[in-house]
């Protein structure tokens, strides 16, 4: 028998998986070293694989890799991930060489839009969208069953999107108004300070971060669910700044299916998920599309890479020359 290797490399975890060809065998979850150079990366996942998977090396079809961006998509390399401190992160040369198998790279959220159209709810169509709102925020984009790469593999790096030209508020990548910078999971605690700063704000939840530098969106939506006045306006901010993307993404790119996923989306979405779609269709031209929360959870990434190895899009072998 065949297997594959689905690699979900994020900037706080990697998720490893060994697959047949429509499901996940068995899988890992490790945390992504910070330090190190341009190979450490693959290391730790060779190492990983070899630790827990020692009896499928021998018999790995493929590898797919859904990365962190921005990606040089050609290379199969991610540079300056905005969220990690490395120059580079090299990924196809070294796994093809661990491995002995062909190896597909592709950016995390255009992978698991590939994950959605081949495994989970974008079977039936033909123009799709995978937004996640996690640690930062991207899109994978399906138009006329073509995965949309981008001259680099950065096609939808829809977190920059400017959602207000007026505000200070600096993004991760030193933009202004962006995004991610009200709503990327990273940004959320420094979103707090600022807002309490600009309006004067007490609160418990402010005392909280104070003390805690390494404080992260868990808290602040934790304080939320106890009623603290400025987790509230964060929130508040997130939901407006989201419509505010998800709008031009659906006037951008006419989807039929929009598909949400990510993990600070996912483990809020009691609170997140009708209020950020409250009022939508007031901003979109074109008929709206079907909104729906992944079926796949944590692993859409890894069912993305499962895809990108079972069933390369042509448009990534053209680039990656495989
Ligand atoms: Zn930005």
């Amino acid at each position: 028998m065949k297997y594959y290797l689905a690699i979900d490399l994020g900037a706080s975890k990697t998720r490893i998986a060994v697959c047949s060809k429509g499901s996940i065998i068995g899988k890992i979850v490790e945390t992504t070293p910070k330090q190190g150079d341009e190979y450490t990366i693959a290391r730790f996942i060779w190492e990983g694989v070899m630790k827990h998977f020692p009896e499928y090396i021998e018999n790995i079809e493929a590898v797919g890799v859904a990365s962190i961006g921005p990606l040089d998509v050609k290379r199969g390399v991610a540079v300056n991930p905005t969220n990690l401190p490395f120059k580079e992160i090299k990924l196809l040369e070294p796994l093809t060489k661990y491995f002995k198998a062909r190896v597909i790279v592709a950016n995390d959220a255009v992978a698991a839009a590939w994950g959605e159209k081949n495994y989970g709810l974008g079977k039936p169509f033909r123009n799709l969208i995978y937004l996640t709102l996690s640690t930062g925020i991207g899109a994978g984009v399906i138009v006329d069953n073509h995965l949309l790469i981008g001259k680099e593999g950065n096609a939808h790096e829809v977190g920059h999107i400017v959602v207000d030209f007026n505000s200070e508020l600096e993004c991760g990548c030193g933009g202004r108004g962006h995004w991610e910078a009200f709503a990327g999971g990273i940004n959320i605690p420094r979103v707090a300070k600022w807002l309490a700063s600009k309006h004067g704000i007490n609160s418990d939840l402010l005392e909280f971060l104070m003390k805690h530098p390494e404080a992260t969106a868990k808290d602040v939506f934790e304080y939320y669910r106890r009623g603290d006045r400025l987790a509230e306006l964060v929130v508040d901010l997130y939901v407006k700044a989201s419509r505010a993307g998800i709008a031009s993404i659906i006037n951008t790119y006419d989807p039929e299916l929009l598909v949400i996923g990510g993990g600070v989306f996912l483990n809020n979405q009691d609170i997140l998920f009708e209020r950020m779609l409250d009022g939508l269709e007031n901003d979109v031209v074109t008929s709206k599309p079907i909104i729906k929360p992944t079926g796949f959870g944590d692993d859409v990434g890894l069912y993305g890479a499962l895809a990108l190895a079972v069933n390369p899009p042509r448009e990534l072998v053209e680039v990656q020359g495989i």
